[in-house]
Formats: C-alpha cells, structure tokens, sequence
C-alpha cells in the first residue's frame, strides 16, 4: 500500500517536472471580449524580458483564450492575426502551429464519448481545432468560460520570445483577419453574416519548457520531381503471375512466417484501389471543368474519384435526386470522364446524416421531435432503427443505381455514436439492438444489407466510419480520419480496426510533418487518402501536399498488392540487434520484404540490424539507422 503511494506520487511528481509551467503573469485585458472582421486590439506590457536576470529556460509567450463564434468557416486560427513589437507572429495559422507551445495548466479528460482532451493538439493526443471550427459553443457561446463546458473555448500558449526585446515594455496586437478572405467578404457583404472572434482573456507571460517539447509541426522541404522517380524506380516489379514471381513470394513467406512470428498483428491485405481522391463536385457543375484534374490524377495513377454530399441535391428533395436534366447530364458526363481515364466513380449517401429538405421527415430522429419545424436548413443525425428512414434510404440507393446505372458504387457517411443508438427514444422505433454486447449492432446490421445490394449490382461500398472497428465484411474500404484531429490520435483510437482501412486527411487535421503522416499510416498497414487533388481543392500546403503523395504512393502501390502479408508491431526478431523503445515495426512481405520503421517518440532513435538492408529513400545498404523524432524508414530486406 506504502509503496503504491509512494510510485503514485512519484509519477506525479515525474509528469510535473516534465509539463510546461508559467512562472510569471500579465493580464492584458479584463475578461471577454468580440472583435469583427477588420477591428483589432493593441496593448503595451510592462517588460517581461530583464538583463538583470537572464534565465535561457524562462522564454516569453503570450497566452490567448479565443474562439471564432461561427460555425463552419475556419476557428481562431484562421481569423486570429498576432503581431508583437509590429511583427506578425506567423505558422500557427493554417494548423502550421510551431508557435504554439501548449496548454500549460488545463489537462483535464472531456466526459462522453470520445474522451477528448483539453489541450493543444500535440500536447494532448485530441486536438480542439475540430471543436472550435464546429462546437456548440460557437453558435450559442456560454455567458462564461467554464472549463466544464464540453466544446468550450480553447487556450493556447505562443512562444515569441524571439520577437521579444530585452529590457523593453511589447506591443501586442490581435486582429480579427476575416476582411482578408474573398470568401468571408463574401459572405459578410451578401449573407449579412457576421463572423466576431470572442476573446476570453490575453495574458503575456513567461514560461519554462523543461522537457524541450517538440514544436507543433515542422516543415520539411519536399521531395523534388527527380527524387519521386528515383525513388520509384527503386521497386522491383515482376510480370503478372510469373512463376519466379511467386517463387520469390512463397521464399519471402518461408522466411517471414519464422522471422516475424513474433509480431502483434497479421494480416493479409485484400484488394483495394491504391489511390482515391475526392473531388469537390455538384450536379450544378460543368463534368468538364474537371477534366485538367482528372487527368493529372490518372498521370499518378489514380483510380477512384469520391464526390461529397452535394453531387445531389442535398438542400430540395434529397437527398438522393438530381433535380434538372441538365444536373443529370453532368453526373453522367463526369461518370464517362472517370471511365474514359479508367477511374471508378463512387458518390455521397448516408444511412444517418439527412440535410433538412423537402422530403425530411422528423420521425426519422431519435427522439420524436413532431413539434419540430423541418425547415431549418441543417444537417440532422437519422435513426437506423427507423423504419421508415431505412425504407427512404434503401429506395434513394436503389434510384441511384437505376438512375445512373454506370456509377461504380456509394461512398457512405456515418456518423452515428455508440451511446446514441441504445438511447433513441423514437417510440416508432423499433430497437431491434437493445441487448446486444455491440452497441453498433443496428448500424452493422443496416451496413450488410447494404453491402449486400451493392455486390448485388456489382457497386464499390466504401464507409466512412470513425466508430465501427470491423468492417471487413460489410465494406470494401473503411475510411476514418475525419474527426481524428492527430497521428498520434489516430494510432490509439484505431489501432485495433481491421478491414481495408484509409485514412481522410481532414482541413482541420494538424500533423508534425508531412513524413508523419505516412509513417504512421504505412505503420498501421494503411495509407492516407488524398484530400484534393491539386489546387484549389483542398490540398493544405499547394506545393508540399501533392509531392509527398506522390512520392509515397508509388511506395504503397507496391506496398499494398493484393496478397501481400502484413505483419505489424514485429517484437523480437532475430534480424534486429538493437532498436529504440518508440520504434514500430511494420512488415509487407510479397515478391520483397519491406520494413516501415517508425519512431512515434519525441527523440531520434536507432535501429541496429543483424544484416544490411537496403534504405529504399536512398538506395543505400547499411545496418545502422538514425531514425529521427515522428518519421521513418522504409527498408527492404530481401
Ligand atoms: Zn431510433
């Protein structure tokens, strides 16, 4: 019991030494306050920096708590604009949050479902930038900052101690950057919208960072055209169904099955489509505007396009109906662009968002809402213990089959928690699930059928699921991702699902580097999904984005053979003679052994093999290999 307490407190005592303390305070302003697109606020602080005391450790920051009240068009970090001493504060926009050091005070677990985390998106493993662009709180703000509040404000440390003189009172600046944006101009001029930025409180401080935390994201410079087809080249390909081709699989097998025994996972991959983009399309669009798009995919190699909700008509009658002829035309016309390049169309539905339209019924929702006005045009969660919804929803899949009969299949959208299914109330309702040790249970069972309808046509089924782990018989690819703000998020609310799984890269997602990304990914037997596909479609970073997928993808193209055996989480193997605790080894075994060696901790970390391995970046044997902090290496072995 003695001893209990005592490592209790010694960890305690461990975690406060290493967390980010403030050790001196100015508050600049004296409670909440809302700045408009355009007005901006200014200060001058007493001198935080002295000569007389010139503590390296002790930097100077500045801490804001702020939220955009809005919903939907970006949080603080779009709107926010910092400049101390006339300098802008610059990379913590955009989610390129170097600056940004923590939340030094305020680790504290949200209650409910996801277990999100106060804290800054790498501090803690959840990231808030999710809940300030779509929070409750942003539509109706609480009178009062309570920490309690689930989707609250948000609280961020800067570091400016670089821009910081010593001996000097700071300027300090914020504005409210809307005016900047032809889209919220836009919408201020024409929509009479108003996007105020609500600002809690500024402090200036200084602060120590004992544990030497690793930045928010670096930036790394990104590959070049010459490295990509250096790099792809390096793959060795045999003829289809070649007989030394399967010679060198069943060998690679042999070998494996002995020297990766000891490994937490595996698996054999099942046939995907490598390569998916998502293109940002409505049936009020001209197919052909895509065409410039479309055909730089194909040059990459891509070989299916995902188009969003508003393919259809999601705000009339919907959500399932193209409502002109001319709409029809275009989903068809931009159907034969797909094929005529060889690429799979699959589009929008979902057993359980519903725009509120002309065919929306309120005896859909969970709890009978019949004084409810269907009017408001808003996305509603719908019940899949509803009769009647899944009677509407089969009949909308169907007419989109019949209607476009040469599309290749749904991508469906899910959204529906484990406590919300148990808890419908709808006393039309019929809660075939109630029992059931899967909380899911009535969601999977809607998921079959579907899937069921769809091998029936001969349609692709790909979910969009963040909460529902095995889809390996009701779906051909899972996607999760787009309420997982981080990789290192990702790795602990997904580690155990199992199907084809990729991952959406969300505008809100926030990541170390771009080499974290595929690191984990690749580490999970996975890949990312690309986003858009090139400029103005949702890539983050323009130029950095799309190189990075296409230096990695040629690597998962080959990674990702159908047939090839994935060995994940690889212990104790006798190849390996020394490897750093936050390595994760990850095998792809087909005509070549493939290792990905991914360090998820915050230092750089060695790996000491037994034999030389080829490094597949470099081109390079060796038997050492420095593996720096959120990165990888991709080896072959044989
Ligand atoms: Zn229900």
């Amino acid at each position: 019991m003695g001893k209990t307490i005592f490592f209790i407190f010694f960890a305690a005592a461990l975690i406060q030494a290493a967390e980010i303390r403030i050790v001196e305070r100015r508050k600049l302003d004296q409670g909440y306050f809302e700045l408009l697109p355009g007005q901006k606020k200014e200060w001058r602080t007493p001198m935080l920096k002295v000569s007389s005391n010139p503590d390296p450790k002790i930097k100077t920051g500045l801490r804001v708590r702020v939220f955009a009240k809005h919903s939907g068009y970006g949080g603080w970090n779009r709107f926010m604009h910092i400049k101390v001493n006339g300098r802008i504060v610059e990379r913590y926009d955009g989610n390129l949050i170097p600056r940004l050091v923590n939340r030094p005070d305020i680790k504290k677990p949200l209650k409910g479902y996801y277990q999100r985390y106060y804290g800054e998106p790498w501090y803690n493993v959840y990231g808030k930038s999710w809940d300030i662009c779509y929070g409750k709180a942003l539509v109706e703000p609480p009178k009062r900052f309570d920490p309690g509040f689930a989707e609250d404000v948000t609280d961020y440390l800067f570091d400016i101690d670089d821009l910081v003189t010593v001996d000097a009172p700071i300027d300090i600046q914020l504005r409210n950057n809307g005016d900047r944006y032809s889209d919220i101009v836009k919408l201020i001029k024409f929509k009479k919208q108003q996007f105020p930025m609500a600002v809690a409180s500024v402090e200036a401080v200084t602060f120590t960072n004992p544990a030497g935390r690793l930045p928010a994201s670096i930036k790394l410079a990104p590959p070049t055209e010459k490295q990509i087809a250096e790099f792809g080249k390096r793959f060795k390909v045999y003829p289809e169904f070649s007989e030394e081709g399967f010679r060198a699989e069943l060998k690679n097998l042999q070998y494996s099955e002995r020297a990766f025994a000891d490994c937490g996972r595996h698996w054999q991959m099942r046939f995907s489509y490598p390569g998916h983009i998502w293109l940002q399309y409505s049936f009020r669009d001209k197919a052909e505007k895509f065409i410039p798009l479309l055909d730089r995919a194909k040059a990459d190699g891509m070989e299916v396009v995902k188009v969003h909700a508003h393919w259809a008509d999601i705000n009339g009658k919907g959500p399932f109906t193209i409502p002109t002829e001319a709409g029809k035309r275009s989903v068809r016309r931009l159907t034969e662009l797909c094929h005529e390049r060889g690429m799979k169309l699959i589009v929008y539905v979902s057993p359980s968002w519903v725009k509120n339209n002309d065919d929306y019924r309120t005896e859909w929702e969970f709890s009978d809402r019949s004084g409810y006005s269907p009017k408001r045009p808003t996305w509603r969660r719908v019940c899949t213990g509803s009769p009647a919804w899944r009677s509407f929803f089969f009949n909308g899949v169907k007419s989109i089959f019949e209607n476009f009969p040469d599309i290749d299949g749904i991508y469906v959208d899910y959204g529906i928690r484990e406590d919300m299914e148990r808890a419908c109330s709808n006393p039309d309702h019929i809660n075939a699930f109630r029992h059931s040790s899967n909380p899911l249970a009535a969601s999977e069972d809607l998921f079959n059928r579907l899937y069921a309808y769809c091998r029936k046509h001969g349609k692709l089924m790909y979910v969009f699921a963040e909460t529902t782990p095995n889809t390996q018989d009701y779906c051909d690819v899972h996607y999760v991702g787009e309420s997982t703000q981080t990789m290192p998020a990702h790795r602990e609310r997904h580690e155990s699902y199992q199907g084809v799984l990729f991952f959406l890269t969300m505008c809100t997602f926030s990541y170390y580097s771009h080499r974290e990304i595929y690191g984990t990914t690749m580490s999970m037997g996975h890949f990312p999904m690309a986003y858009g596909y090139g400029p103005p479609y949702g890539w983050k970073d323009k130029i950095s984005d799309p190189l990075w997928y296409r230096y990695f993808f040629k690597a998962w193209k080959n990674l990702s053979v159908p047939g090839t055996h994935i060995y994940r989480d690889i212990r104790k193997c006798p190849l390996v003679k020394k490897a750093g605790n936050d390595l994760s080894i990850t095998a792809y075994v087909n005509t070549s052994v493939y290792w990905i060696v991914y360090n998820r901790g915050g230092q750089t970390s060695e790996l000491e093999l037994s034999e030389p391995a080829e490094n597949l970046e470099s081109g390079r044997k060796a038997v050492r290999f420095k593996i720096p902090a959120r990165d990888f290496v991709l080896l072959r072995l044989r």
